[in-house]
């Protein structure tokens, strides 16, 4: 068997580590987006496939035998190749996904990053905390009202808002930390996606404590027919049961 993770998560790395440990062959495959990536146990190739045809031609010319994409919840476009790819090849393919965090009924919940901004627009408060990656922040770009606190792990990606402070930092984050930061900031708004996890789920509880509002960004949809697990070993027993045909 031949394994295709496609990762950039948490999850893609402990899968990654786990076929490893059972002597499985497996590459995972990362966009290539972050300077300095948490490399995964086992082969590794970064950068894009080149769509949908790039996918499948390196699925055929690899020989891989399943496709788990473990990719994060809002990479939305990889998904859909991954989908149309392995169908056009033959491929099994599993996806890999953390649940969403449970909606709070104080949350806002919105369906996409210009809703986000929309109702970040039409908030009268002044500090609003961006959590939402490096290349959504377009859509807040000409909002000169408001002070944003923007974290990201590289630099942002394109216009940012007139009044942004830039925090460069990766998770996890500790309640404390975040607790602290939402003080200092005095946010009063915060904007996330719901990526689901341990990792930066903190900042939730530091907002709920501190009565800070929130901005629920929903995930987009996966494509039709997708078979999905939320844990490493539910992959991982997929993957034994597709290698022997069950799939
Ligand atoms: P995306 O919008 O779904 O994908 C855009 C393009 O990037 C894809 O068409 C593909 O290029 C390439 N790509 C994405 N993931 C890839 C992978 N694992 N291996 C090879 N190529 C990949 O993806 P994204 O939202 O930019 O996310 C990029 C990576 O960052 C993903 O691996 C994801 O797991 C990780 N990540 C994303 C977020 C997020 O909020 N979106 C957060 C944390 C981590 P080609 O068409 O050329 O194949």
């Amino acid at each position: 068997m031949r394994i295709l993770v496609l990762g950039g998560t948490g999850e893609a790395r402990a899968l990654a580590a786990a076929l490893v440990a059972d002597g499985m062959d497996v590459i995972s495959s990362l966009a290539g987006r972050v300077q300095q990536p948490r490399r995964p146990e086992g082969s590794v190739r970064i950068g894009g496939f080149g769509g949908v045809d790039g996918l499948a031609a390196f699925l055929r010319d690899d020989d891989i035998t399943a496709v788990v994409d473990a990719t994060h919840p809002f990479a939305a476009t990889i998904t859909r190749n991954a989908a149309i790819g392995a169908e056009q090849v033959g491929v099994p393919r599993l996806v890999l996904r953390r649940p969403g965090w449970d909606i709070q009924s104080s949350w806002q919940v919105v369906a996409d990053m210009p809703a986000a901004a929309r109702a970040v627009r039409t908030w009268s408060g002044e500090s609003v905390f961006l959590t939402t990656g490096r290349r959504d922040l377009a859509v807040f770009a000409d909002d000169d009202r408001h002070r944003f606190l923007v974290r990201t792990v590289d630099p942002p990606e394109g216009p940012v808002p007139p009044q942004t402070t830039l925090l460069l930092d990766r998770g996890p984050y500790t309640l404390d930390g975040e607790r602290a930061l939402l003080r200092e900031y005095g946010v009063g708004l915060l904007v996330t996606k719901n990526s689901g996890g341990s990792m930066t789920a903190a900042k939730l509880q530091a907002a709920r404590e501190l009565s800070v509002l929130v901005v629920m960004v929903q995930r987009p949809p996966l494509p039709e027919g997708s078979e999905v697990v939320a844990t490493v070993a539910d992959a991982l027993a997929w993957i034994i049961r597709s290698g022997s045909g069950a799939g």
